[in-house]
């Protein structure tokens, strides 16, 4: 018996700012397990100079080795 799910899928969109947040999401819970202890393993953090800025003027913040805007507006 097949079913046929997929007419029935209602998958919420993934938006930008919802990748965004989950991003953020795991970067906080990845550095509340290292401020517990418990992290596997540190990730090399690239380091990105102070002269460089988002083109809005934010300074980069680093999500998952990804640079995003620092103000969190908008993407790039
Ligand atoms: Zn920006």
């Amino acid at each position: 018996m097949r079913h046929t799910s997929r007419s029935i899928r209602r998958t919420p969109k993934v938006t930008p700012e919802l990748a965004r947040h989950r991003a953020t999401r795991a970067e906080y819970l990845h550095a509340l397990a290292k401020l517990q202890g418990t992290a596997p393993e540190p990730p090399p953090e690239p380091v990105v100079s102070a002269s460089e800025r988002c083109h809005c003027g934010a300074p980069w913040l680093l999500s998952g080795g990804r640079k995003i805007c620092g103000w969190g507006l908008h993407d790039g």
